[in-house]
C-alpha cells in the first residue's frame, strides 16, 4: 500500500523548510525547455504533493511563468539563496516539489519521463 513517503527538506541557507507526503509512483523527470532554463540543469526531477499534504515554513519568492499556451504556473524559490523549491498552479492545489532539496532524494527515483522530445541527445549515454 505505501506508495507514499514523507519527505522533508530545506533550502541551502535554511530560511525555508518544507515537509510533505508524496507518491513514489508520481516522481517525474521533466525534460522541458523551461525546466532546463529555470533549473540551470539538463532536466529537473519533481515529486507531487497535494496542498493538504504539504507544510511550508518561511516565505518562498514566487515567479509566475506564462507558458506558450498562456497557462500560468507559480515557480517558487528561496529569495536569499536561490534554491528552487516547487512549482504549483495559480490556485495552489498541487505542488511539484523539486527533489534535489529533499533529504529523501535518493529514494525519489523518477518513474516517468516527460517532455522527452527536448531531452538532451546524450541523456541515455550517462551511466555512472
Ligand atoms: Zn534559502
Amino acid at each position: 500500500m505505501s506508495d507514499e513517503i514523507r519527505v522533508n527538506g530545506k533550502c541551502h541557507c535554511g530560511n525555508i523548510t518544507i515537509k510533505a507526503q508524496v507518491k513514489l509512483s508520481e516522481v517525474r523527470a521533466c525534460h522541458c525547455t523551461d525546466c532546463q532554463k529555470m533549473s540551470g540543469a539538463p532536466l529537473r526531477a519533481i515529486a507531487l504533493a497535494p496542498a493538504d499534504k504539504i507544510t511550508i515554513n518561511g516565505t518562498p519568492k514566487e515567479y509566475i511563468k506564462v507558458g506558450d499556451s498562456g497557462n500560468k504556473r507559480i515557480q517558487a524559490f528561496c529569495q536569499d539563496c536561490g534554491t528552487q523549491l516547487f512549482a504549483t498552479d495559480m490556485e495552489k492545489t498541487v505542488f511539484n516539489l523539486r527533489t534535489g532539496f529533499l533529504d529523501q532524494k535518493d529514494a525519489l527515483s523518477p518513474t516517468q519521463h516527460v517532455f522527452t522530445q527536448s531531452s538532451m541527445p546524450w541523456i541515455k549515454t550517462i551511466i555512472l
